[in-house]
């Protein structure tokens, strides 16, 4: 393992490996290879259900690196780091120590859909995700290239080609374990393209890892190519902020951790973001250089989600685009230009850029870059992320098609969790499609495949009003307690005083009951409109959008009044309050889908050959290829029809 570059005062380095004082172990429960937003949780995640775990990155230097923006959450994102959080995962209690500008995006519509987000601070957030890594009980770091996988002969209950048992790095040493997680980003392969000139790199300034994707592919694992951006980035002196739209940060902050009544920072200490736009002469640059720029000639497709200024200049010809401004860190002379992601050559990157509205006279620091990597069709992973080929081989983040900080971290922490109960020889974690946004991912991801890199949204989710940010430590945090002990006592204490908190609540809510004319003298500020007769309950009134706790709580004080002690606690009970009579039909159609879902289909069916259903060539080729465990799972897969669903159907239920 190569010596670590960074700075030892800042870290403790009792179990890296770097430091020669330590002993080096070569055997592990787990093993999890990539120190990226998957990694680390799901190292950290393995070590939290108590494996002793490895993570085995490039360099501890870059661990918590952020590739590209530097913010976390957004709609739907900020949706799955509470969940990451609910099941005791690090990126969101990590953000509430390092975040510069908190946001709440989508206010305007329902709270299911709010989108939780923060600009980051960089060097905070990696020092911050570096200590606590490193201080993780049963979990060691070792840096180190991973170049090939030991693999053994499978075990006799179970249909996968071959077992992994370790991983060869690149200096040929080696290190066994019981299960392998791989979370290696956009390196497999990676090549970094600015203009027409490219070279081998899994990010800017890191090396690529082509061993390793050598190895996946001649195990036969199904390849495909993607491609990705970043903006340049900008000297933040060199910026006329004073001509362009300021945005504050919320005030109060939301946190993003449900153990967290604050964050770090105050809001009137953190930073602005501004607005400003593209315009005709971006274009002309742009049109008038194509020929200059290979990434966009390439005919791999380019990310719809997060596009680069030449896609967006080719698809939606003749308009302008937004260009956030964005803070890098509290002490950061960069500046982000979000939504200019570009692969010109520098010069005319640098043109580009000075053209823009408050940045006539910027300089560029670093420029822009496209990358194209390897990926695998996350149709070869089962719902505990584990591949169908190798078995104990687990796949998690960027590798699997998607794209983002959140939904490699959301990956990871279940990748983490089941290599840990692989190894404990326990039934596997999953998350349903019915539970979280992380199974909404999951299963797209198992079931459709993608060829572009996926995002989350909250349009993906069909339950969204029951899957929303203010309540995934109820649907998540008892199961990650009670069914793998990969959450703490400290956060299922709190998790259970917030559960009963909202029943108690709830009951109290229900319990009082004045009329109409009553409600408006006591509240006057609500335009409460129901017939002078009918009796009207506190909950129904909490409905009202003018109406929150506070002013029930100071129309009422008692029994309320304890209610709004606690934020979070109120806020929650406003929510539960709009949403009360939606979610008894949600429910209903969430326990239909549950019923499907419980439908087993044998793990070992050979649908190729399987000769007692009526099923079309195509049909068993694509139940072949992606494995589903489920009759629900089986009926999402594109091109599996609803008759031959009817006769899976028919064939599950004779064979139990
Ligand atoms: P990474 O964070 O990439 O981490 C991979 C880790 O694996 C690295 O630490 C690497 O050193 C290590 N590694 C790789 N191979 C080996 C090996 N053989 N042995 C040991 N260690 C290894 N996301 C967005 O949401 N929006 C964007 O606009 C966006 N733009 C991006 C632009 C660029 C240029 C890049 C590179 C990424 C971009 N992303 C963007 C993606 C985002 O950074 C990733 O989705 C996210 O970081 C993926 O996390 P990960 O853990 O899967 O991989």
């Amino acid at each position: 393992c190569v010596a670590a570059s960074l700075s030892k005062k800042h870290l403790p380095l009792a179990r890296f490996i770097g430091d020669s004082a330590a002993p080096v172990a070569t055997n592990f429960d787990v093993v999890v290879i990539g120190g990226g937003h998957a990694g680390t949780e799901a190292a950290a995640a393995a070590a939290r259900c108590g494996s002793r775990t490895l993570l085995l990155t490039h360099r501890v230097d870059t661990i918590g690196q952020m590739s590209c923006n530097p913010s976390f959450g957004g709609i739907g994102k900020g949706h799955l780091m509470r969940e990451v959080d609910a099941l005791d995962g690090l990126c969101s209690r990590i953000c509430d120590q390092s975040g510069v500008h908190y946001k709440v995006l989508n206010r305007r519509k329902g709270p299911a859909v709010w989108g939780l987000r923060a600009q980051i601070d960089r060097k905070l957030y990696k020092q911050n995700m570096q200590k606590e890594i490193l201080n993780t009980p049963l979990l060691t770091v070792q840096e180190g290239a991973v170049e090939d996988l030991i693999l053994t002969e499978p075990e006799p209950e179970h249909t996968g080609k071959c077992r992994v048992s370790g991983v060869v790095l690149a200096d040929g040493s080696t290190v066994h374990a019981e299960s392998v997680v791989l979370t290696t980003g956009t390196f497999l392969r990676g090549v970094i393209v600015i203009g027409l000139e490219t070279h081998p790199a899994g990010r800017l300034g890191d090396q690529p890892s082509v061993g390793l994707a050598q190895t996946l592919e001649k195990l036969g694992f199904v390849v495909g190519r993607l491609k990705t951006g970043t903006p340049p980035r900008i000297a933040k002196e060199s910026v006329n902020f004073s001509i362009l739209n300021k945005q504050t940060p919320d005030n109060p902050s939301i946190p993003f951790s449900f153990i967290n009544e604050t964050v770090w920072i105050k809001p009137e200490d953190q930073l602005p973001c501004y607005l400003t736009h593209t315009n005709p002469r971006v274009d002309e640059i742009v049109l008038e250089n194509l020929h200059l720029n290979s990434h966009i000639k390439e005919t791999t497709r380019g990310p719809r989600y997060c596009p680069s200024i030449e896609s967006k200049v080719l698809r939606f010809p003749n308009r302008i685009h937004q260009v956030w401004l964005e803070p890098e860190g509290m002490d950061s002379d960069l500046i982000y230009p979000q939504g200019l992601s570009v692969t010109l050559p520098a010069e005319l990157q640098e043109k580009m850029i000075t053209c823009i509205k408050g940045l006539e006279k910027a300089k560029m620091i670093q420029p822009g870059y496209g990358v194209q990597y390897d990926y695998l069709d996350p149709r070869q992973i089962t719902p505990s992320l584990e591949t169908h080929l190798v078995q104990r081989l687990f796949f998690a983040g960027q590798i699997n098609g998607t794209t983002g900080y959140e939904e490699a971290a959301a990956q990871g922490v279940i990748a983490g969790i089941n290599a840990s109960l692989r190894v404990k020889r326990k039934p596997p974690f999953v998350v349903s499609r019915t539970e979280g946004y992380i199974g909404v991912l999951i299963d797209d991801l198992t079931t459709l495949g993608t060829n572009e890199p996926y995002r989350m949204f909250t349009s993906r989710a069909e339950f969204r009003l029951s899957l929303r940010p203010d309540n995934a430590d109820s649907r998540l945090t008892f199961r990650g307690y009670k069914e793998v002990g990969c959450v703490s006592q400290q956060r299922y204490e709190r998790a259970a005083w917030m559960k009963s908190s909202l029943e108690e609540g709830i009951s109290v809510l229900k319990s009082i009951e004045f009329s109409s004319s009553k409600w408006k003298k006591l509240i006057p500020e609500a335009s409460i409109s129901i017939g002078k007769s009918l009796p009207l309950r506190a909950l129904d009134v909490l409905k009202y959008e003018e109406v929150d706790m506070k002013l029930l709580a100071k129309a009422i004080p008692e029994p309320l009044k304890k209610y709004i002690k606690c934020r979070e606690l109120a806020e929650r009970l406003k929510i539960e309050a709009t949403y009360e009579s939606v979610l008894f039909y949600q429910q209903q159609q969430i326990n239909e889908v549950q019923q499907d879902e419980a439908l087993q289909l044998p793990k070992d069916l050979d649908y190729l050959t399987l000769r007692d259903v009526s099923l079309s060539y195509e049909v068993r080729e694509k139940l072949h290829f992606s494995r589903p465990e489920t009759i629900g799972a089986a009926s999402r897969i594109p091109g599996v029809t609803p008759a031959a669903i009817i006769n899976l159907l028919r064939f599950v239920k004779t064979t139990r």
